[in-house]
């Protein structure tokens, strides 16, 4: 049996299971506490930039740059080790959370529990509707991504009618909300820019490009102004915005949707991006069944003002996760909420009143809609077109973790921005397609890590169990 070498009982342990930004900031808020140790669980062995993940899909940025490993990130800090693995189970009565990856199920018990899980894409309740329109939340979404959006230039190039033609290069993104702004924006720099001289057979010019919500507004979040403005740079940019569209169905070759009049409409598309809708992690739920916790519409867990689990004042949720005073699904709610979870632990250990309930400090909102266009919303400041886009370079800048993926990112924009080439633009035919044959196997088929004889003697005399390994 491999069992990871152990840590001591002596110590406070706390496990965190996610390492985005809730996971990552709350691991490192624990630095300085040579009394705590630290076990991230994670089913990545990276650290995701999510804001950016739509620069991988349209072959801005490397994967690489948006997703620096975990395990390096944290290598200095002493206290805190990585496990990877993807947590399905958590037994709050047993203090143990359960994580499995290749068939190797490993257990953890805990002291103090933090979960920052995140949100997944909601269908809602569609969700064969994924398999035709992939979302944007992994680098497997994003890199599935740039394979169908570029494949789909390469499609159109071999078509042998117009219909054909039309329609791979017809791109429709649901979800008028930060991410399928980007989104259609970039699709239409694709288009309009960059590949415009690459093709013999097609005018990549043509292209159309049509966001569709069953919103009334671009950008709801942002306010008539900024949402208005963010509209039209896009139409301007020859997108196609259709507002109060619900989609109804999605296939292989289109998508249909139904307009406030109560009419059908149907686009031929080969290239669908959903970017509408989150779903709470499934680790949600586990908690409430186990606790006094409710959870809302969208999955997420209602915490106490001090983001602990109602009757487990052991368990920390944060970010993405939580349902809390209408806080939104952004990254500074989960950096802050695990930074406060960490002050509130370290008060508890050393035996110091509790600070005060978490209150979010909200810094402001921005998204891009194409090169040197933006908007942006800070205090009761409101900024669009270059100024803004000056202003989220600078922040996303900041944040990227690690000098030398800065260094890089900042060269890919220059390319990018600054030229009119695209880094990234490698694809595979696997990228489009393995995803959804693992999809359709069994739990039988999958692959599972090979295990010999001696990989079940006993662990050597001396080491606490407190990660136990099991295959
Ligand atoms: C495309 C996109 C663009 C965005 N743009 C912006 C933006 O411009 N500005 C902004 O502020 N916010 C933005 N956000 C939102 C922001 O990224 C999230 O609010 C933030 O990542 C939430 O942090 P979190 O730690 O709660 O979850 P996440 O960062 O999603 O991290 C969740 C972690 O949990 C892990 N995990 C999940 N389930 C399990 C499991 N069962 N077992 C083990 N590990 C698990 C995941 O692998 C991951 O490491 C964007 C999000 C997306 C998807």
């Amino acid at each position: 049996m491999g069992t990871p070498p152990a840590a001591r009982h002596t110590k406070h342990r706390v496990v965190v299971i996610g390492s985005g930004f809730g996971g990552l900031f709350g691991t490192q808020a624990l630095k300085r506490r040579d009394d705590v140790e630290v076990t991230l669980i994670a089913k990545t062995t990276h650290h995701l930039f999510q804001p950016l993940l739509y620069q991988v899909a349209t072959g801005i940025l490397s994967e690489g740059e948006i997703a620096p490993s975990t395990r390096e990130i944290l290598a200095k800090q002493k206290n805190a080790r990585v496990i990877l693995g993807t947590v399905v189970d958590i037994d709050l009565d047993a203090k143990t959370v359960t994580s499995e990856v290749l068939g190797r199920t490993t257990v953890t018990p805990y002291d103090t529990l933090l979960v920052a899980a995140g949100a997944g894409q909601s269908y809602f309740g569609n969700d064969g509707f994924a398999e035709y329109a992939p979302g944007m939340k992994s680098i497997d979404d994003a890199l599935e991504l740039r394979g169908r959006i570029f494949g789909a230039f390469e499609f159109a190039e071999l078509a042998t009618s117009p219909a054909e033609r039309d329609r791979y290069l017809t791109f429709v993104v649901v979800g008028a909300g930060p991410t399928g702004v980007e989104m259609a924006g970039q699709i239409a720099e694709l288009a309009h820019r960059t590949l415009k001289r690459d093709f013999r057979s097609i005018d990549t010019r043509e292209a159309r490009i049509v966001l569709l919500d069953a919103a009334p507004q671009v950008l709801p979040s942002f306010g008539d102004r900024l949402g208005g403005a963010a509209k039209a740079r896009l139409e301007k940019m020859g997108v196609d915005v259709e507002l109060g569209a619900k989609v109804v169905d999605i296939n292989s070759t289109g998508i249909e949707y139904e307009t406030q009049d109560g009419a059908h409409h149907r686009i031929e598309a080969a290239t669908k991006v959903w970017a509408a809708g989150v779903q709470g992690s499934e680790l949600g739920a586990m908690l409430a069944e186990q606790s006094d916790a409710e959870l809302d519409r969208a999955g997420r867990v209602k915490v106490n003002p001090d983001l602990t689990l109602p009757g487990r004042p052991e368990v920390y949720v944060v970010g993405d996760m939580i349902a809390l005073d209408n806080l939104p699904g952004v990254a500074q709610v989960a950096i802050q909420g695990a930074r406060y979870a960490a002050k509130h632990l370290r008060a508890r250990l050393d035996g110091k009143p509790a600070p005060e309930p978490f209150r979010y400090f909200d810094k402001g909102s921005m998204a891009t809609i194409s090169r040197f266009s933006a908007v942006a919303s800070i205090g009761k400041a409101r900024f669009s077109g270059f100024v803004a886009w000056v202003l989220w370079l600078a922040v996303h800048l900041v944040y990227i973790i690690g000098f030398k993926h800065r260094i890089t990112t900042l060269l890919h924009w220059v390319v990018s921005f600054i030229g009119r080439g695209r880094s990234e633009r490698t694809v595979t035919a696997q990228q489009i397609l393995a995803r959804n044959i693992i999809r359709k196997m069994s739990p039988d088929e999958l692959p599972k890590l090979p295990v010999v004889a001696s990989d079940h003697e006993p662990p050597a005399a001396g080491l606490e169990k407190d990660v136990r390994s099991a295959t």
